[in-house]
């Protein structure tokens, strides 16, 4: 596998053994844990658990400034820090507070960022995202919630749907309609959302890979006005930084949570082609699972560059506005990719990979798990549409 890691200097070696050093004390022999594809009590209890270990030493907020709970650290430790979690295995991170964190700290208030960064760096607080709805999934600017303003307080109704364990947050942003008369673009708001406020209900839609996405319901909800994120009537721009443009601007960016789980997944499947014969040989001399090995490492490794290449880019300040080599390529061949890197794990593992649990199960059925999971590819919008963006926004062209 290529291997060329940006950390040869002392300092980033250093600091990956300190990471090392912090996992094997924390959760000695890895844990695997998907917040969005598991769904087990236990495994959501070791996993806070383990992140609150992160957070204590700040490592949640690594790469934010110091004046939000952040330790002001270089993106380049951030990488190492979570391709390290990727390794050993960690747990994911829980929901979709890492995101929100980076949207709180371009479009949130000064006094936004100091309450609600706090509670996401010591993952005390977790966030979920109020965009989807029934109607409105790739269409989002459709949204039909609405807002209206009552005195120092907004009122929303409204259902959203997809919230990816929401059931376990605190917390959610919420994008509703503030001007039914404007063009469907311009009149929508972003709302911080204490779920526990009366009037929110909450229905579970079991995803096929074991974990938990939710319906929300909104029946005159009351948030107070200092809830509003930026400007009323001016949420698409920050909906567009967090689903189309670019959601990784932050020096910072690093693997992300599916690149993680791929990376993982992949060092899963070598070891199994090590340590399995078939035929009276180690899997890994089969010149056809070779050859599917290396398909598999080609593509992990493409997604590998691209953060690379958007790294660079937005670290040495390349990366005005809208980088289309960076974020969006990469998601979109990650979106693509995903369902067909697990679909040649399958196969290379065999029909046994299905069972669970037993003397047959092969690794324990995570390889089918994660199939079964390569189906979520549309979550944050699908590769269809980040092409079109890629080809409208990116490159110029007519839609
Ligand atoms: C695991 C998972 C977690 C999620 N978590 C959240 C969450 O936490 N919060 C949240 O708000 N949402 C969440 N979502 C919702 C997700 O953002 C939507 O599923 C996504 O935006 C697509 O919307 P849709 O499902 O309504 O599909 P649709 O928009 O109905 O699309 C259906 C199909 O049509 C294609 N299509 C649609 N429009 C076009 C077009 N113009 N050109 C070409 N093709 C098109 C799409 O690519 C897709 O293949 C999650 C989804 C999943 C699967």
């Amino acid at each position: 596998m290529i291997d060329f890691l940006p950390d040869d200097t002392p300092e980033l070696r250093a600091w990956r053994a300190e990471v090392r050093a912090f996992l094997a004390e924390v959760v000695p022999g890895g844990m695997h844990f998907d917040y969005d594809f598991d769904e087990s009590p236990e495994g959501w209890e070791k996993s806070l658990d383990f992140w609150r270990k992160v957070g204590a030493k700040g490592w949640i907020g690594l790469t934010w400034p110091k004046e939000y709970h952040g330790l002001g650290r270089s993106a380049i430790e951030r990488w190492i820090l979570w391709e390290e979690f990727a390794n050993w295995p960690a747990p994911g991170f829980p929901v979709i507070g890492h995101a929100v964190s980076w949207f709180l700290l371009r479009h949130g208030s000064h006094e936004q960022k100091l309450r609600h960064l706090k509670g996401i760096a010591d993952c005390t607080i977790l966030w979920g995202e109020g965009y989807t709805e029934p109607s409105s999934g790739s269409d989002l600017a459709s949204l039909t919630t609405r807002a209206h303003r009552d005195g120092d307080d907004w009122i929303i109704n409204g259902q959203k749907t997809f919230g990816t364990a929401a059931h376990q947050c605190q917390w959610m942003a919420v994008f509703a309609r503030t001007d039914p008369n404007a063009r469907p673009h311009e009149g929508i708001s972003c709302f911080l959302v204490p779920l526990d406020t009366p009037g929110i209900q909450m229905l579970p839609m079991h995803n096929m890979a074991g974990g938990q996405q939710n319906q929300t319901f909104f029946e005159n909800v009351r948030v107070p006005h200092a809830n509003l994120v930026g400007d009323v009537n001016q949420a698409w721009s920050q909906i567009w930084f967090h689903q189309g443009g670019q959601n990784l601007d932050q020096p910072g960016h690093a693997p992300d949570v599916m690149e993680y789980r791929m990376l993982r997944t992949l060092k899963e499947v070598f070891t199994f082609c090590r340590e399995t014969k078939r035929g009276g040989k180690p899997l890994i001399e089969d010149p056809v699972v070779r050859l599917q090995l290396a398909e598999l490492v080609e593509g992990m490794e493409i997604i590998k560059l691209q953060s690379f290449e958007l790294h660079s880019t937005l670290v040495n300040g390349t990366a005005e506005g809208w980088n289309p080599l960076g974020g969006v390529f990469n998601q979109i061949h990650y979106r693509e990719f995903w369902p067909h890197f697990a679909q040649v794990c399958m196969d290379i593992v065999g029909p046994l990979a299905q069972i669970e649990g037993g003397r047959w199960a092969q690794l324990q059925g995570r390889i089918e798990h994660y199939f079964r999971g390569s189906f979520g590819n549309h979550a944050g919008g699908t590769a269809q549409l980040k092409r079109m963006t890629a080809a409208t926004r990116g490159l110029g062209l007519p839609r």
